[in-house]
């Protein structure tokens, strides 16, 4: 089971749905936001919002140029096929999105090798790997190109000393550098940094306006001018270019100025449900940022949540729940009393 599939049997409707962030819904104002949205042929370069939303993410992280893009998987694509040739090499971290949760899109597409290097508890990678993982110039091997990095990796935001640490390493070593910030906002909310702060070690930053920042769609990769270029070309090859779509930019631009300042209710309330978890010691639980794990202990089952209306990512052995926009108040007091009536359960077997 990934850590995608839904905990199974959820029988009735789901009253709070805890699997991902990107099961937020437009809210009435956004839609309205999109109904109203001016709009030209994208592919053109004649929409005004899609210009708007790549200028707007392109200088808020410091970069030259953006481009907007269906998903993150696609920006995080582009972002490495920009970079690499065929016969090159992506060096990324064991358990990030880009070696496993994209289809070896790059190797499949471009032609390019995924190095995996092992991931510290932090979420980062350890300078000395990212080195060691880099080949010397034979003709045995690929040539190591890119370092694809992640903040935030399973909900943990990557301080940013060791993400300068990794960069760095990975610059003097020849590489070039990129960041899957497909929860690039999360990340910036729970360091306390400046946007700039997390995007100046990279040269190409991919973020996700679909998940806690609720647009439906689209993602942006921001970098350099002739980077995005190259991404523009090939996401026109990949089948990307879209003509009206700044109706999903006015979604976007909505997101990016309404929906960062409240990524911190999020993580307040994953911290609240890790604090209930723990106290009801119903397994092992950890927490960061939007996310909560769970790893119930032997005897404890889960099926009363699915029959109470919760969703959540099945155990792998831990369930993931993440909190974000559609989880207010009512549907966050739901899942405590829920959990409350398992422990209670649990202690009567
Ligand atoms: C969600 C996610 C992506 C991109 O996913 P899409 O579903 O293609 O938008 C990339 N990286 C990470 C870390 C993610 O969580």
């Amino acid at each position: 089971m990934s850590q995608y599939s839904p905990l199974s049997n959820t029988t009735g409707p789901i009253v709070a749905d805890l699997r991902s962030d990107t099961v937020t819904k437009p809210c009435a104002a956004m839609r309205a936001a999109m109904a109203e949205a001016e709009v030209g042929d994208d592919v053109y370069g004649e929409d005004p919002l899609i210009n708007r939303l790549e200028a707007n993410l392109a200088e808020r992280l410091g970069k030259e140029a953006g481009l907007f893009v269906p998903s993150g998987t696609q920006s995080n694509l582009l972002g490495m096929l920009a970079h690499c040739g065929r016969g090159e090499e992506v060096i990324s971290g064991e358990s990030y999105h880009v070696i496993r949760y994209e289809a070896a899109g790059a190797s499949v597409l471009g032609g390019v090798a995924l190095h995996a290097l092992p991931v510290s508890e932090d979420g980062g990678l350890d300078a000395d790997a990212i080195v060691g993982a880099v080949k010397e110039d034979d003709s045995h091997h690929p040539i190591s190109r890119l370092l694809s990095l992640e903040n935030t990796n399973y909900g943990r935001a990557v301080p940013l000393h060791r993400i300068k640490e990794a960069a760095t390493a990975g610059r003097s070593a020849g590489l070039s550098t990129h960041l899957d910030g497909a929860r690039f906002f999360n990340a910036i909310t729970a360091l306390g940094c400046a946007e700039t702060d997390l995007a100046d070690p990279f040269d190409t930053v991919s973020v996700c306006l679909s998940k806690g920042l609720g647009a439906p769609v689209g993602s942006v990769l921001v970098g350099p001018k002739d980077l995005i270029a190259k991404a523009r070309r090939m996401r026109k090859m990949l089948g990307g270019g879209m003509r009206q779509a700044g109706i999903l930019a006015a979604a976007g631009l909505f997101a990016l100025e309404r929906n960062v300042a409240r990524l911190t209710e999020d993580h307040q309330r994953a911290d609240a449900l890790a604090s209930h978890l723990r106290n009801l010691d119903i397994g092992a639980v950890s927490q960061a940022t939007n996310m909560v794990f769970l790893t119930p202990r032997d005897g404890v089952s889960l099926t009363g949540l699915s029959a109470a209306g919760i969703a959540m990512s099945a155990p792998e052995p831990a369930c993931r729940m993440v909190l974000h926009r559609d989880i207010d108040d009512v549907a966050f007091s739901h899942v405590l009393r829920a959990f409350d009536a398992l422990a209670a359960d649990c202690r009567a077997a």
